[in-house]
């Protein structure tokens, strides 16, 4: 039962099931394998009975088959449910590339602004929000003003920007939603109960090094606050976890990763600037809806325009939630 021999039907129908999906699991490959084997064997197999090991076998086997490709298989951990997810990642092409085949420059360019609203809108050093609310999600559909200069890091859409930016008009709302419905069911991001979006393990391995590109600056001392920030325990990107207290601090840990981290340490104390870790100062959903401001918002829903600027609100008000520290101080030290 150990297709790990050589490359065979089994393991092509494994491959094909995989490259249809873009992303697996081991739940999900479970029924897979189970009718793979079962069709291969005498007896019929049961999902129950596909361990970790067989799939693994099947997946170093597509792995192989993948790379003369230039695919390569990559798993992460979801951030919040902790599942492994495995992705086939184009090694050569660049993901914005990948998604610029599937559709129109207007969609491209819609999914730009909400990127650059998760990571540079909403995640400053007073919230690293790194999610959208329906509301704010909504704000993306436009085009901006042509006449807005902002040099937009144009290398990382496709050529064709420069002369295809003149004319975009944005997307309709209705346009917008279906949009992003796509590009949940094609795995790039995650849509929560409350109609909330943040991008997804597949997103986040992919676009790895097109997040750090487009949103870190490259010149910044080391240490100096950056958009994108790694967890201190497994070095994956964090966009939902715990920050450290102190503002201008780089240090993250994701939530599932720090019962393994502090257990081997003596103290509870960021391991780069010292400051106590009170497990508080959030990153994602929970730096908004744990502060006064989402608090105080809840009280006046009803009225759908209080909640709208939340975000805004929070960024701004320096007596808000993370509210021990000096204001916007700017200058060093
Ligand atoms: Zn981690
Ligand atoms: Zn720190």
């Amino acid at each position: 039962m150990d297709g790990d021999d050589e490359y065979n039907d089994g393991n092509r129908a494994f491959l094909q099931a995989f490259m249809a999906r873009g992303t697996m699991t081991l739940r999900e490959a479970k029924p897979i394998l189970a009718a793979i084997l079962t069709a291969e064997g005498d007896e019929p197999v049961d999902a129950m009975q596909i361990t970790q090991d067989i799939f693994d076998s099947y997946l170093s086997a597509a792995q192989e088959a993948l790379s003369s490709l230039d695919y390569d298989i990559r798993s992460a951990m979801h951030q919040v449910t902790k599942k492994r997810v495995y992705a086939i990642v184009n090694t050569t092409s660049d993901p914005m590339t990948q998604i610029a085949t599937l559709h129109s420059a207007e969609e491209i360019a819609f999914v730009k602004r909400v990127l650059d609203a998760m990571f540079e809108k909403y995640n400053s050093p007073r919230l690293e929000a790194m999610f959208l609310d329906s509301m704010q999600f909504h704000q993306c559909c436009r085009a901006p003003p042509a006449a807005r200069s902002q040099p937009a890091p144009a290398e990382d859409m496709d050529e064709d920007t420069p002369q295809s930016q003149q004319q975009l008009r944005g997307l309709k709302n209705s346009e917008a939603e279906a949009m992003m419905q796509s590009m949940v069911e094609e795995g790039w991001f995650e849509r929560s109960n409350e109609g909330c979006y943040s991008l997804s393990p597949r997103a986040l391995l992919e676009l790895r090094s097109w997040l750090i590109e487009t949103y870190n600056d490259p010149d910044a001392e080391p240490g100096e606050w950056q958009r994108i920030k790694f967890c201190e325990a497994c070095k994956e990107i964090v966009t939902v976890g715990q920050r450290c207290a102190e503002r201008d601090c780089n240090v993250r840990l994701h939530d599932i990763c720090e019962d393994a981290f502090w257990r081997t340490r003596r103290e509870k104390k960021c391991p780069k600037c010292e400051t106590p870790w009170d497990g508080k100062h959030y990153v994602g959903e929970r730096a908004v809806t744990e502060t006064e401001a989402y608090r105080r918002s809840k009280g006046h829903r009803g009225r759908g325009g209080r909640s709208s600027g939340l975000m805004e609100q929070i960024m701004a008000d320096p007596e808000d939630g993370e509210g021990d520290e000096e204001e916007e101080g700017l200058e060093d030290e």
